[in-house]
């Protein structure tokens, strides 16, 4: 692997709150990585300290070569960054915005143009308008615009997509992965795993800790349960029920039916439909799917952790 990014170990603890236990992966070059987990699984910490605004307590970060933080001076002309909260001026127009950015990088908009060019070309007949007047799907773009002005070699983004419109969101993945073809490395984190599968590599986190690194084919390729889908009246009830059946691996709530993985075996289906049956459930409607992305990060998680939440 031609190694863009190296992190090796590395802890980050707050008080009492272990944001990172002992994270290890590499990212290759020209490649999107995502940093994936829910809220408070540690990504922001990690993207902070990949642009060396953090620290870590322990372990050996590298990125594009310059080990973190002692080298952290050589990442600011080719590391862009896009952190979580938008560091867009909202009284500033969007051209005085992305002008700014690009004089801090001792460039112009004019001279970056082509690399802009796809996603400011989509807000540039609002150039002139506020940035605080911007709706959150252009502020993004003008976020990222800025995070790419100075012609970086690796682009870190947190939660680009958190909060944004489902057409804002695909136009930013295809506007990302057009990067990618042109050369560029992504690290992006979000909280929504159907964008896993726009990723060369996924990684999950959960609590501090990575549960898998690898492509998201390779992770529903590893799912080794028996999956159903199940809806009717009285969730809550029935989750409690399906739980208490020896074969259930973990059971959570998806739109209005239940996910429900069992231990694999041939005859799961008819015998997990005794066990309903029994129970008194005869209108259930239930079928056996394939797993999603997050089916797989629930088979990850503890089992004890996804029993109480529905
Ligand atoms: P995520 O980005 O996945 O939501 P974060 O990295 O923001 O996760 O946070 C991971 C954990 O570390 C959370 O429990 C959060 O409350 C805690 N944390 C993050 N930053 C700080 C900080 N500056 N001070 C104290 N605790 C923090």
């Amino acid at each position: 692997m031609n190694t863009a990014v190296r992190i090796h170990d590395i802890s980050k603890k707050y008080q009492e709150t272990h944001a990172l236990k002992d994270i290890s992966f590499k990212v290759a070059y020209g490649t999107i990585s995502g940093i994936i987990g829910p809220d408070g699984a540690g990504k922001s910490t990690l993207l902070r300290i990949l642009v060396a605004l953090e620290k870590a307590d322990k372990g050996e970060v590298v990125v594009l070569g310059n080990e973190l933080p002692r080298m952290a001076g050589r990442l600011k002309g080719i590391v862009g960054y896009m952190p979580e909260r938008f560091s867009l001026y909202p009284d500033l127009s969007v051209k005085e915005n992305l002008s700014f950015y690009a004089r801090i990088h001792n460039t112009t908009i004019e001279e970056n143009y082509h690399i802009i060019q796809p996603i400011y070309s989509q807000i540039e007949p609002f150039k002139n308008r506020l940035a605080g007047r911007l709706s959150g799907g252009m502020k993004q773009k003008l976020a990222l615009s800025c995070a790419l002005v100075h012609r970086p070699v690796l682009l870190i983004l947190d939660e680009p997509t958190t909060g944004v419109d489902a057409v804002s969101r695909k136009e930013f993945w295809d506007i990302l992965r057009l990067l990618v073809r042109e050369g560029l490395t992504i690290i992006v984190s979000t909280p929504y795993m159907d964008e896993a599968n726009q990723c060369n590599n996924i990684i999950l986190l959960h609590k501090g800790k990575v549960l898998f690194d690898q492509s998201p084919k390779e992770l529903t390729r590893e799912y080794s349960m028996d999956l159903f889908r199940i809806a009717g009246r009285d969730m809550f009830k029935l989750k409690k029920e399906i739980l208490s059946y020896r074969n259930t691996v973990s059971v959570s709530l998806f739109g209005q039916g239940l996910h429900v993985a069992l231990k694999s075996d041939p005859s799961s289906g008819n015998l997990f439909n005794h066990f309903l049956a029994s129970k008194g459930y005869s209108d259930l409607v239930m079928e056996r799917i394939k797993p999603g992305i997050e089916d797989c990060f629930i088979s990850l998680i503890p089992k004890t952790e996804t029993e109480n939440t529905i």
